[in-house]
């Protein structure tokens, strides 16, 4: 039995079988596979061998006869090296000798390679080196591929342990089997994380040397709650574990309960609670969890995981399911929110710092095809429910008013061509860079609704990445600096009339309730299943409780101090959540 420590991104607790996803992307992990599996591996390996070789030799007949021998000359050197047994048995005896997967060996003995080569004095060896990683990354290729794909095979209760997970490869996890995932790195708010929750499963991130210990099929305990993950639990372990996964089944079942009773304080007044969907089904989850509407839908994820780019009809369908699910009740679409970590590198281009580089409205702006394509769907769509649009990460005025005009000239176009739309559909942005917090005021003019985004508001305020587990510690919305930027931005859509919710996610974590209330916000928008969670403060709390802790934790100089008073506000009227968590361990 072995204990890890990381960041707990994803609430819950599970006891599952470990699945390992290497990357190809990063260092192929030292991973070793029981004796009897050997000969599979062997096996895995000389059939990436064949196919890479077949595929080599495709391509070097295709250049010869299009660019000429020379050129083809390049791919001779390939075939050449693959058909070495100097270079290819050293792998084969790894996997034998060592009981390595085949991933291991070809990732080690490539590497020794290419430090061999770069170190001789011979130019021409040097120049060698790009085309062993090539040949290196196409072999890892047909192995991890082949590997990744077994993803839809998976046996149930599998739990994903990765040195990362893109955001896009977390929606394609098959839900009725991953049971919950570990990951290397990653932060509270990463996408990942987000999908995680959503996903409701059990997830914790930052967790060092897990992946070079984890075997497939060894069993794991994941505690979502406390960030610990637990490889090879002895019985006494497994028995704890079973009785917290009952204990914390009979605590949701009473939450439950409240998804039919009004989300109401105490003293009467009303907080709408919304929920943030990334696919049309999650409405119904929202629905069951006594949501009043979808507050964020992040569009952006129907174009992450599709080959090619959804037409307009694609998306009108799909938004239009949204709204038929809803009934009436509000739809705030955000248009694609693209780049930083929600990327493809199928048709987006690697930025050099991605979460300061072309992505969100700007990547819009200036890809209008596509943007307009997207708008013409969520116009359309507004024909027959409450829906509302939403631009991300608006950081000038400008851009707003492009966008808008954008809006306008689409919603011309439909006119003319007598196609059914809501006129009067509210756009509205987010508030998630610094820079339109702090102008918030100039926003609100030009602004039908706010909607703070705290994920992103919290990453560019403390210039502190959201997905890196490193600078972790440092990531917080407990932070003055957020809280004063937060009390502006309410107060500035007060004066000028205009809806302001949160949908960040600290909507969803229960330690903010009380603060978001009592600084003003009537409106939270969140990860589904939380909204119970969030209901059951709400019912409990009374406005000036509220304002009074929102006045003291302004008084606070550090994040540390409105985070303690914040925990040990909220832990008198939800003990049953910090059951068996010390301060230190969250
Ligand atoms: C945010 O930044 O707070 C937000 C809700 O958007 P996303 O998490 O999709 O970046
Ligand atoms: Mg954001």
């Amino acid at each position: 039995m072995e204990v890890f420590k990381g960041i707990p991104v994803s609430p819950g607790v599970v006891i599952g079988t470990v699945f390992v996803i290497d990357d190809e992307r990063v260092r192929i992990p030292k991973r070793t596979v029981k004796k009897e599996d050997a000969p599979n591996e062997l096996g895995r390996f000389e059939e990436a061998l064949a196919i890479s070789i077949a595929e080599i030799s495709t391509l070097r007949d295709q250049t010869e006869k299009e660019l000429g021998g020379e050129v083809a000359t390049i791919f001779a050197f390939h075939l050449g090296m693959l058909a070495d047994p100097t270079l290819t048995d050293p792998i084969r005896n790894q996997i034998r000798d060592d009981q390595v997967t085949a991933e291991s060996a070809v990732s080690a003995v490539f590497h020794q390679l290419a430090e061999r080569f770069s170190k001789m004095d011979d130019s021409a060896f040097q120049a060698k080196v790009n085309d062993i990683w090539d040949l290196d990354r196409r072999l890892l290729r047909k192995l991890i591929g082949e590997h990744r794909s077994q993803l839809v095979s998976l046996s149930k209760g599998a739990v994903v342990v990765a040195p990362d997970l893109t955001p896009s490869q977390a929606a394609e996890l098959d839900r009725d089997r991953v049971v919950g995932f570990v990951t290397d790195s990653g932060g509270k708010t990463s996408h990942t994380a987000i999908l995680a929750r959503a996903m409701n499963i059990p997830a914790v991130v930052g967790v060092e040397r897990l992946v070079n210990t984890a075997m497939d099929s060894m069993r794991i305990v994941v505690d979502g709650d406390r960030g610990i993950v637990i490889l090879d639990p002895d019985d006494e372990t497994v028995e704890e574990y079973t009785r917290r996964i009952q204990e914390l089944r009979t605590f949701r079942l009473s939450l439950d309960e409240l998804a039919g009773k009004p989300s109401v304080t105490r003293d009467g007044v009303e907080i709408g609670l919304f929920g943030n969907i990334e696919f049309p089904h999650e409405v119904d989850i929202v629905l069951a969890n006594g949501g009043a509407g979808i507050g964020l839908f992040r569009t952006e994820f129907l174009f992450l995981n599709s080959e090619s780019l959804p037409t307009e009809q694609e998306q009108f369908e799909v938004y239009s399911d949204c709204v038929k699910r809803l009934d009436g009740r509000p739809l705030v679409m955000r248009t694609m929110d693209l780049g930083s970590d929600k990327t493809s590198d199928r048709w987006m281009f690697p930025e050099k710092n991605p979460a300061l580089g072309c992505r969100s409205i700007r990547y819009c702006l200036q890809h209008l095809p596509m943007f307009r394509t997207q708008l013409r769907a969520i116009v359309r769509s507004s024909a027959s429910g409450a829906v509302k649009l939403m631009f991300p990460l608006v950081t000038t005025i400008h851009e707003l008013r492009q966008a808008k005009m954008i809006v306008r000239d689409v919603m011309d176009d439909l006119d003319e061509e007598g196609v059914p739309f809501d006129r009067t559909l509210p756009i509205g942005i987010m508030i998630e860079a610094p820079s339109a917090a702090i102008m918030s005021s100039i926003f609100a003019r030009e602004s039908d609704f706010f909607s703070i985004g705290t994920n992103d508001l919290v990453q560019y305020t403390l210039a502190v990445d959201r997905t890196n587990e490193r600078v972790a510690a440092l990531y917080t919305a407990a932070h003055p600096a957020i809280h004063r930027l937060i009390k502006d931005v309410v107060r500035s859509a007060r004066r000028h009339d205009v809806p302001v919710s949160i949908c960040g996610e600290a909507a969803g974590d229960i330690e903010y309730t009380i603060l978001l209330i009592g600084l003003g916000l009537r409106s939270l928008s969140m990860t589904p299943s939380l909204i119970p969670h969030v209901k059951r403060i709400v019912r409990s709390v009374d406005i000036g409780h509220c304002e009074r802790v929102a006045r003291k934790v302004g008084s606070f100089d550090s994040e540390r101090q409105a985070t303690a008073f914040l925990r040990d506000v909220t832990r008198t009227i939800i003990p049953e959540v910090f059951d068996g968590r010390s301060v230190d361990e969250r």
